[in-house]
Order: C-alpha cells, then sequence, then structure tokens
C-alpha cells in the first residue's frame, strides 16, 4: 500500500503504466538509505492516483504533473527483481538516461548553430553578409568547439556504456558538458541574429527555451560538480 508524492513526473497525464520506487523497509531498519527500497512497474489508475499538471517554459511535447498516491494497492506481482533492491535495479537507467539527454543537448547546441550560420551568411548590412565580421565569427565557432568537444565525452560514456563498463563518472560529466554547451550554443546563436533571433519563425528562442531542460535535468550541473569532487577527486562528502 503506496502514499507519497513526487514533482516533475513525466507523461502522467497520459501514461497507463509507471516505474515507481517505493520504501517498502523502514528507514530504521536498513543500514544504507539505499538499502530497503523496492521497484514497481505497475498499473497507473488515475482514478486512484492524483495527477496534477505543472505549466511550464518549454518541452510541451510532453506533460509534466506532480502526483500524489493516498493508500494506493500495488499487487506483489508487480515487484520488479528483488524486494529492498529497486534502488541498485533504477541506478542501471540512470546513466544511459544521462547519456542519452547528453546527445539531445548536443542536437539542440547544432541545430541554433546551423540556424545562426545561416542567418549569418545571408544577412546583408552595410554592404557585407554580418558573417564576414569576426565578432560573429568567432563566438560561433568557440560554441562549435565547446559542443564536439562535450559530444567526445558523449561517446565516450556511451562507449563504456555498452561494453558493460563502469560509466558514471562519465556519463555525468557527458550530461553537465552537453548540456552547458548546447545553452551556450542557443545563447550565442540568438545574440548572433540580433532581433530575429527572439522571433518564433527561426526557431533558436525555442531551442533557447529547450536547453535549460538538458541543463536541469535528470540532475542538476550543481549535483554533477559534487559527484565529480567527491568520487573523482576524493573530496570530502558534502552529505
Ligand atoms: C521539464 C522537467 C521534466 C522532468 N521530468 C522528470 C521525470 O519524468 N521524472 C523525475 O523523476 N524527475 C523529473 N524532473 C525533475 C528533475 O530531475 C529535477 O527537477 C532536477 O533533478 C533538480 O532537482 P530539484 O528540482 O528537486 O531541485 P532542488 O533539489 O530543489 O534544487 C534547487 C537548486 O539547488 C541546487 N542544489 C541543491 N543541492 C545542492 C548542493 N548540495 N550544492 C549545490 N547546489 C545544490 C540544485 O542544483 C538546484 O539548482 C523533471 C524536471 C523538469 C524541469
Amino acid at each position: 500500500v503506496v502514499s507519497g508524492q513526487k514533482i516533475w513526473i513525466s507523461t502522467a497525464r497520459v501514461a497507463n503504466k509507471v516505474l515507481l520506487l517505493a520504501r517498502t523497509t523502514p528507514l530504521d531498519k536498513v543500514k544504507k538509505k539505499t538499502d530497503g527500497l523496492s521497484l514497481f512497474y505497475t498499473d497507473f489508475d488515475r482514478k486512484k492516483i492524483e495527477v496534477r499538471e505543472i505549466p511550464k517554459m518549454g518541452r510541451h511535447a510532453v506533460d509534466s504533473n506532480m502526483v500524489y498516491f493516498d493508500n494506493v494497492e500495488i499487487p506483489a506481482t508487480d515487484l520488479i527483481g528483488r524486494e529492498g533492491d529497486g534502488f541498485k535495479q533504477i541506478l542501471h537507467g540512470m546513466n544511459p538516461e544521462r547519456i542519452l539527454v547528453a546527445a539531445e543537448a548536443i542536437g539542440i547546441g547544432r541545430a541554433a548553430l546551423g540556424k545562426a550560420s545561416k542567418y549569418a551568411r545571408e544577412r546583408v548590412v552595410f554592404g557585407r553578409p554580418i558573417g564576414q565580421n569576426q565578432g560573429i565569427q568567432h563566438p560561433l565557432a568557440q560554441a562549435w568547439m565547446q559542443l564536439e568537444a562535450a559530444n567526445l565525452m558523449v561517446y565516450k560514456a556511451a562507449t563504456l556504456y555498452d561494453k558493460g563498463e563502469e560509466c558514471g563518472v562519465e556519463s555525468n560529466a557527458a550530461k553537465y558538458l552537453a548540456g552547458e554547451a548546447a545553452f551556450h550554443a542557443c545563447q550565442t546563436a540568438m545574440m548572433s541574429m540580433g532581433g530575429m533571433g527572439f522571433a518564433k519563425e527561426y526557431h533558436v528562442e525555442r531551442y533557447l527555451r529547450e536547453s535549460f531542460i538538458p541543463r536541469i535535468a535528470p540532475i542538476s550541473p550543481h549535483l554533477i560538480m559534487n559527484y565529480i569532487a567527491e568520487r573523482v577527486l576524493d573530496l570530502p562528502r558534502s552529505y
């Protein structure tokens, strides 16, 4: 019987099923906080689970929601794997999710740079295309290099994952680098296009809005820096 709430649940307005991590052994009866959680794949019955949609600035292709479980019964047959081992199981999905979101960020950044470069080639001011000015060229070139360097980390993480090797550090680093590079590329593209960067017709304003998602989710840049500082550089834990 599950009670609890969670914010930012994608597609809860349309989903038929939910992957749910719930505490099944109380905190005072486990050695580690991550023990005693169990994973379920169960029916998402909106008659029993309350869903409230969150109005938001982008990512309109999917709904985002707050969900509330109040004594919702879940059959034991919907348990995935072993009771109490849910956290270890859900970790398997977290690295590929980071790699996927990083790759998405690279795509958004490349799309923005493509639009800005085209604009800079075609837009003529005072008798010459604005793209002939190094003040326009350099920021775009810099954004391209940052994006492609981040993409190498995405491929490194994906290669390790495909080989079944440990890839937590690389997946987190890829998500961080790609998210930041994409945001920078979108912002640079927008500023290179002047007023037209702001116009919906050119889509760059939309890419800029979308670039915030791979920065914020599924883990924030700050928590990735904590992870790298503590797991790679062996600095004292912040929690
Ligand atoms: C559009 C969208 C869709 C999403 N979809 C899903 C989904 O489907 N499923 C799901 O589970 N989640 C989803 N999320 C949630 C997302 O993963 C979280 O919003 C994200 O991980 C940040 O957590 P938070 O919002 O709880 O931030 P908070 O924990 O409230 O943190 C606020 C800020 O403080 C910073 N901060 C916190 N602690 C520290 C620290 N120790 N040091 C430095 N800075 C710190 C954070 O980095 C962040 O910038 C979605 C979010 C969005 C915006």
